[in-house]
């Protein structure tokens, strides 16, 4: 294959996505060591708005797990956590975070000068939309630093959202206030949060809209770009540096969509991605697809960051809405409807499921699904057996044939 097939056209907002990710990492940094900020960590899909609301910086531990991933570190760390009971089938997040803080290493000071761990919490904040095992990471630290842990207990495997689950989340939401208060040392104030939460819907929905360009054909995004462009929407939701920097990324793309210019030399197919990205196998990965003239442009993990349902003049409501909507909490019938919807709407020729061994939470392939959407929509699909960081889990070899026959299976349908 000629080398430029391989090639992916580079973002020229990437550099002030750096910069703003960089930007943040200080901040929190320089809070924690002159304790003139409380800090909070927080679930990636957890109530950041209500912290930020009230003062607090927030860390992301998953946001940490996956640059443990992707700088391809999480491997050797895990076995670590597993020396401490936590089993190398749960979470390779959770290990290879909790890992990494018992050999007292992070990514950070490698990409950040200056920084030699992540900052300390005041308190841990958690929602089990997603899962059990980010209570349960929360809690080893919550132990470890002996810092208050609280969080929202959510539902699973919800079918439509109905005012029961609003109202049950929408209280716990609020119960979590008192105690937020004694930690911060201040009261809570509704019109900060009303201001948080409007930032937060105004960076939800510039944040879809760039993942939205890749139904142009040619798609000017990839898949690839998405998990790397995804950081300000995960960690700064809230804030105005992100809705600036979307703006920016935004106009880039529907520029590259006005001249028909493609994120890749060759788009031959267009593949959606269902699952957690494998972080340490990402360039690979984005190599394996564009050599194939093929573009994995849009993902259910990218759109986890959309809260369509904020609503300032609602906040409680609306947030438990926006939180309890997201597809990792929904029923499979709830999920089919909507990889249905992205189907048509992104023109997709083929799906590929990633079958990630340590978060059946985030793998949908498991219960017959692949089979289900395929019977409706005709659409055939790949499941690819690794894992999000734990790369002994990850078969190259297997992935790179099974991933060029199902190109070729497709080549055979056009
Ligand atoms: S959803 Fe999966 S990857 Fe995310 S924290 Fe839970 S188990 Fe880990």
């Amino acid at each position: 294959m000629p080398e430029e097939k391989a090639k992916r056209k580079k973002i020229k907002a990437t550099g002030q996505m750096q910069k703003i990710m960089a930007d943040y990492f200080y901040e929190l940094n320089d809070a924690a060591k002159s304790g003139d900020k409380k800090i909070a960590w927080c679930t990636s899909v957890g109530p950041a708005e209500i912290l930020r609301g009230m003062g607090f910086l927030v860390h992301f531990p998953e946001n940490h797990g996956a640059m443990l991933g992707a700088t391809r570190m999480a491997t050797d760390l895990i076995p670590h956590a597993n020396a401490l009971g936590y089993s190398p089938d749960i979470c390779s997040y959770l290990t290879a975070d909790v890992g990494a803080y018992v050999k007292g290493i992070t990514p950070l000071s490698k990409a950040y000068e200056g920084i030699e761990s992540p900052p300390k919490p005041d308190v841990l904040v958690y929602n089990t939309n997603q899962c059990r095992d980010v209570k349960d990471w929360f809690a080893w630290y919550a132990r470890e630093f002996n810092v208050p842990l609280v969080g929202i207990e959510s539902y699973v495997g919800v079918g439509d959202v109905t005012q029961k689950h609003i109202i049950s989340i929408a209280k716990q939401m609020e119960m979590l206030i008192p105690r937020l208060e004694e930690v911060a040392g201040r009261k809570f104030d509704i019109d900060e949060l009303k201001e948080v939460l409007a930032l937060s819907r105004e960076c939800s929905e510039l944040w879809k809209k760039v993942l939205d360009t890749a139904s142009a054909v040619p798609a000017p995004l990839t898949f690839f770009d998405g998990t790397i462009h995804m950081g300000p929407a995960v960690v700064l939701r809230g804030t105005r540096q992100p809705i600036d920097y979307y703006k920016l990324l935004l106009a880039e793309l529907e520029e590259r969509i006005a001249n028909k210019e493609a994120a890749l030399e060759e788009e031959r197919f267009r593949i959606y991605w269902d699952g957690m990205p494998v972080w340490g196998r990402l360039s690979n990965h984005a190599k394996l697809f564009s050599g194939l003239g093929t573009n994995v442009l849009a993902s259910t993990y990218c759109s986890s960051w959309v809260f369509s349902a904020f609503d300032e003049a609602d906040p409680f409501n609306s947030m438990a809405r926006a939180y309890t909507e997201l597809f990792i909490v929904r029923s499979d019938k709830a999920k089919e409807a909507y990889i249905k919807d992205k189907l048509e709407f992104f023109k997709v020729d083929g799906i590929i499921y990633h079958d990630a061994k340590t978060c059946p939470n985030n793998s949908n392939c498991r219960y017959g699904m692949p089979q289900r959407l395929e019977k409706i929509t005709g659409i055939p699909s790949l499941t690819i057996n690794g894992d999000l960081n734990d790369m002994r889990l990850v078969s190259d070899e297997q992935t790179k044939t099974n991933v060029e026959a199902f190109i070729e299976q497709l080549e055979e349908k056009k």
